[in-house]
C-alpha cells in the first residue's frame, strides 16, 4: 500500500531526493567510496556546498549582501546565536507560540526584549496583527510557520526595523522578500533535508554591531570567513538538501512550491469545514498551508483514535496531533502530492459515512 507521511519533521523528502542520497551513501559519483567517507574539504565535496548555496540564493531570491550558511545544530541553535551575533541593546519578538517563547528565553540572555503581541490567550490559534513594533529594536523575531499551532504568516510583513525569521518549518514553500530581513533561519528537517543540518540566509551588514565577546563556534561572521567550514559540517544532510534545491528547482521553484501548498492546503481545509466530524483549529485567516491542524468536533471527541486507525489502514500516516494541541496534524510539505492531501480528504468523508451510516 502507498504511503502519505504527514509526519510534522523530520519529514517526507521528494523520493528521487531519499533515491539519491542513497545512493550517495553506497558509491558516490562511481568513486567507490560512500559520501559519508569523504572529507568535507576534498575536491568532490566541495562542489556540493558551493552548489547547495548557490541554489538556495537563486531559489530565494537573495540580494547582494547576504551569506547563506549551512551548520549543524538545529533552529533551537539559532535561538540562541541570532540574539548573540545580532542583539545590541534591544530585539522586538512576536510569540506565535512554543518555537517563538523558547526564542524570546534565549534572547533574554543578551539584552532587552520586548515582546510585541502575543496569541497566548487564544492557544495560539492566530497572529496577531496591529501591533507597535519599536522603531529602537534591533530586529523583531517572527516565526513565518508555527509547525505546532497550524498558523502562518503567509506574506513578509512591513516593519521599521529589519525582520529575524524562523523558516524552519515553511522555507522554500513561498517566495520571500529576503530584503524585509536581517536573517532567515531554520532547521533542515521539516522542509529541506533530514535533521542535524540548519541553514542561515544573513544579511552581513547586520552583523558586527554587538559588543560582546562571541564564541567562535557561534559567531555568524567565523562561519561566513569559513565558508561554512569552520568546522565539520553535517555533509550527508547537506548533499541531500542540494538533491531537494534541485528538485525544487526541476518543479518550478518556490512559486510552483507555493501554488501546490495553496492547493494541496485546499483540499484539507475544505474538507474539514465541510464535515461536521470534524473542525479546524486555527481561525481561517491565519491558516497554514504547511501544517493542517484539526480535532474530532464536539460529540466526536472518543473517536480520534479510532480515526488515526481508520487513515493509517489507508495508508495515511503520522497525523497525530502535537501533545499541546491534541487531535490531528497533517503536515503538507513541499514532497507531498496533491493525491496525498486526496487521499486524507477521501478518509474523513468516508470516516463519516462509517460513522454515521
Ligand atoms: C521544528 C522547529 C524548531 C526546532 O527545530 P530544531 O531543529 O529541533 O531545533 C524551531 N522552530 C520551528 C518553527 C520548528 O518547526
Amino acid at each position: 500500500m502507498k504511503k502519505y507521511n504527514f509526519n510534522a519533521g523530520p519529514s517526507m523528502l521528494p523520493r528521487e531526493v531519499v533515491e539519491e542520497t542513497a545512493k550517495a551513501v553506497l558509491d558516490y559519483n562511481g568513486m567507490g567510496l560512500s559520501l559519508m567517507e569523504l572529507s568535507h574539504r576534498s575536491a568532490e565535496f566541495k562542489p556540493v556546498l558551493d552548489e547547495a548555496r548557490a541554489l538556495l540564493k537563486e531559489l530565494l531570491d537573495v540580494p547582494a549582501g547576504y551569506e547563506v550558511l549551512f551548520l549543524g545544530g538545529g533552529a533551537s541553535m539559532h535561538f540562541c546565536m541570532v540574539p548573540f551575533n545580532l542583539l545590541a541593546r534591544k530585539a522586538a519578538y512576536l510569540n506565535t507560540g512554543v518555537w517563538s517563547s523558547k526564542a524570546i528565553k534565549e534572547a533574554r540572555l543578551f539584552g532587552e526584549v520586548v515582546e510585541v503581541a502575543s496569541s497566548a490567550d487564544k492557544a495560539f490559534s492566530y497572529i496577531p496583527k496591529g501591533f507597535d513594533i519599536p522603531a529602537d529594536a534591533d530586529y523583531l523575531h517572527v516565526t513565518t510557520n508555527n509547525t505546532i499551532y497550524g498558523t502562518q504568516l503567509r506574506k513578509d510583513i512591513d516593519s521599521p526595523v529589519p525582520l529575524v525569521a524562523d523558516m524552519s518549518s515553511d522555507i522554500l514553500s513561498r517566495p520571500v522578500d529576503v530584503s524585509k530581513y536581517s536573517c532567515i533561519y531554520g532547521g533542515a528537517q521539516k522542509n529541506l533535508a533530514q535533521s542535524g543540518l540548519s541553514f542561515v540566509i544573513v544579511r552581513e551588514s547586520a552583523l558586527g554591531k554587538v559588543e560582546r565577546a562571541i564564541p567562535s563556534i557561534l559567531d555568524y561572521g567565523v562561519h561566513i570567513a569559513n565558508g561554512s567550514m569552520f568546522n565539520t559540517p553535517p555533509t550527508l544532510p547537506i548533499y541531500t538538501a542540494l538533491c531537494n534545491l534541485r528538485w525544487v528547482k526541476e518543479q518550478g521553484g518556490v512559486v510552483e512550491m507555493e501554488r501546490r501548498a495553496a492547493e494541496r492546503a485546499a483540499v484539507v481545509y475544505d474538507e474539514i469545514d465541510r464535515n461536521p466530524l470534524f473542525r479546524g483549529t486555527a481561525v481561517d485567516e491565519d491558516r497554514s498551508y504547511m501544517n493542517i491542524d484539526f480535532v474530532m468536533a464536539p460529540g466526536y471527541e472518543e473517536l480520534e483514535d479510532a480515526f488515526i486507525e481508520y487513515a493509517a489502514a489507508r495508508g495515511v500516516v503520522a497525523i497525530k496531533g502535537h501533545r499541546s494541541v491534541g487531535g490531528f496534524r497533517a503536515s503538507c510539505y513541499n514532497a507531498m502530492p496533491l493525491e496525498g492531501a486526496r487521499m486524507l480528504a477521501e478518509c474523513m468523508r468516508g470516516f463519516e459515512n462509517e460513522i454515521k451510516g
